[in-house]
């Protein structure tokens, strides 16, 4: 059944391990979280490439371990952030793609495609992810597919969600908003619970995912979502528990065998889908089996693990998420007695000692698993996508109002941070504050803008700087102000203006941070064409080839017939072989 394309929007969780997409259906006035090719309904966020094609999703997961250099995945965790950032440095270690310094010390990640040595950047990898999502979108639609809402985690910075909007762009969709993904998950469960909701209810979403922690604090009145505060870290999750697992076994392995596998990624590759697998088990088992063949150099693995123990090797990270918990409380300046439900989101918040320590910090109040954790943001995405979208039918009217994830303010007087708007303000926000010269005769005013919770302006997020100039002479504590625009993207726009002669000069952040230009977009638009031309090429160059095999297979099979119908049956071979000849 073919369904119009006009006015469609599909909602995606673009995740750092696994993406979703969902669609607003008018007919059943709900979401369809739709299924990917392989009948899943989360696709891995993996692309990779090879001698001769680019795979994404499953299909570049499932060969992982016999290419790992040429398989990208966390391509979330580099977005927006700069190659020398500590974390990019420390995450770099246990990647087994290669990733360099680009230009603008922008992380660049380089494979082998096609025999060549390629460099593409975080933005150009999300950008295939989300390709895959949207053709995953139009193949259930059976129609072209444009608009798009995508989520990304409440703490991403300007810069982070600024290059996922660049992702969208390449990936050749209309991104009609950013939005949260707590926030997402919140609209899920409140549509869930809209018919039995009485009056003001508080929302709690603590959402544990592969590669990033979210939590927030929402209130949900009549059909208003209202954000109160948000918290958590944008390197936390799954795979870092991953991590741990991985680094007990390699020393196991090597106490055991004398042999070292750090360095070897096929062999990190392989312990580690081990040791993500055997995590899931003990959510289920209080002990599972860690086995690989032929780890290295002909060796096998074979351990086991206690569910015990791997809560013993992660419980630092545990309390870490619970302290994030615990602050965001603190910033809504809310008591834990006053949340009404605790919704849990994200893969790893299936882990039994993550949901006990919930549950104990809450006071034993039941958890909201009513929601399955992995489809809920893409669920709430694909309603925001239909909310923003003309034409489109049974849409409940939600009205969001999200926050600020972080303070925004410039550098004043002896490097302090002047913050203009404060952390978890209502956005889309505008603010002018009013400041003073600190000179005589001073005609310039330096602007630079950062984001962050330090009153130490350099401790904090440098974005940008620009200058207000044209300043008349005038004695120090001369008037002049100074406006932060906040979108509802969360993208900000600063600007200065001297009121007395009318100068004026304002920023949007498009940053010194290497944020893609218009220019480079562009490139990299045509280069996803390019990509796409090629992977049509090889496809059809498969079924070509497919086609080919068929049709020999055919012939052989004819001729084999055609063999048999001219041998003889046995009793032409006994009357010619009895015919005498004379
Ligand atoms: P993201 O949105 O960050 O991509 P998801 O919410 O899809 O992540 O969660 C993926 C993570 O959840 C992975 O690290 C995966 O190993 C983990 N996960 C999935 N199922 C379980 C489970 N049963 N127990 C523990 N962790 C799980
Ligand atoms: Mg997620």
């Amino acid at each position: 059944m073919a369904k119009s394309s006009k006015g469609c929007a599909i909602g995606i969780d673009l995740g750092t391990t696994y993406s979703c997409v969902g669609v607003w259906e008018e007919k059943h006035s709900t979401v369809a979280i739709i299924y990917n090719d392989q009948g899943k309904q989360t696709t891995p966020s993996f692309v990779a490439f090879t001698e001769d094609e680019r795979l994404i999703g499953d299909a570049a997961k499932n060969q992982a371990a016999t290419n790992p250099q040429n398989t990208v995945f966390d391509a979330k965790r580099l977005i927006g952030r700069k190659f020398s950032d500590l974390k990019v440095q420390k995450d770099k270690i246990l990647w087994p793609f290669n990733v360099i310094a680009g230009m603008k010390d922008k992380p660049m990640i380089s494979v082998k495609y096609k025999g060549q040595e390629k460099n593409l950047c975080a933005e150009e990898i999300s950008s295939m992810v989300l390709t895959k999502m949207r053709e995953i979108a139009e193949a259930y639609l059976e129609s072209p597919v444009k608009n798009a809402v995508i989520t990304v985690p409440a703490y991403f910075n300007d810069s982070q969600r600024k290059a996922t909007i660049d992702a969208g762009v390449i990936a050749g969709l209309n991104v009609l908003k950013i939005i949260n993904e707590p926030t997402a998950a919140a609209i899920a469960y409140g549509l869930d619970k809209r018919t039995n909701c009485v009056g003001e209810r508080n929302i709690f979403v603590f959402d544990l995912g592969g590669g990033t922690f979210d939590v927030s604090l929402l209130t949900i009145k009549d059909k208003v979502f209202e954000v109160k505060a948000t918290g958590g870290n944008t390197h936390l999750g799954g795979e870092d528990f991953d991590n741990r697992l991985v680094n007990y076994f390699v020393k196991e392995f090597k106490k055991k065998e004398n042999l070292n596998i750090i360095g070897n990624p096929k062999a990190l590759r392989r312990l580690r889908t081990a040791c993500e697998e055997a995590k899931r088990a003990l959510s289920f088992a209080v002990m599972t089996n860690v086995v690989v063949d032929a780890l290295f150099q002909g060796v096998d693995f074979s351990s086991s693990i206690t569910r015990a123990k791997f809560e013993e090797i992660n419980m630092d990270l545990f309390d870490k998420c619970m302290s994030i918990v615990e602050r965001c409380l603190t910033d809504a300046k809310m008591d834990k007695s006053s949340v009404d439900d605790v919704v849990l989101v994200g893969g790893s918040s299936r882990i039994p000692k993550v949901q006990q320590l919930l549950q104990n910090f809450f006071k034993r109040k039941e958890l909201c698993q009513s929601i399955n954790p992995d489809e809920a943001v893409a669920y709430g995405a694909a309603v925001q996508a239909a909310l923003l979208s003309r034409g489109i039918k049974n849409v409940p009217k939600l009205v969001l109002i999200d926050v600020a994830p972080l303070s925004l303010g410039w550098c004043i007087l002896h490097g302090v941070m002047s913050v203009v708007i404060p952390r978890n303000t209502s956005i889309p926000v505008k603010k002018t504050k009013k400041y003073t010269t600190v000179e005589d005769n001073q005609s310039v005013v330096p602007i630079k803008v950062y984001e962050g919770e330090r009153t130490r302006a350099s401790d904090n997020h440098f974005l940008g700087s620009f200058v207000l100039s044209g300043l008349p002479p005038a004695a120090r504590g001369h008037l002049y102000d100074v406006c932060f625009d906040v979108d509802q993207n969360g993208i900000l726009t600063v600007s200065a203006i001297d009121k007395s002669t009318g100068s004026k000069n304002e920023l949007t952040i498009t940053n010194d941070k290497g944020r893609l230009s218009t220019e480079e977009i562009k490139r990299l638009i045509q280069e996803a064409e390019a990509y796409s031309v090629s992977d049509r090429n090889f496809l059809r160059k498969a079924e070509v080839m497919n086609e080919l095999d068929e049709c020999v297979y055919k012939m052989r099979n004819l001729l084999k017939k055609k063999d048999a119908s001219l041998k003889l049956s046995s009793e032409e071979n006994k009357k010619i072989r009895s015919r005498k000849f004379t």
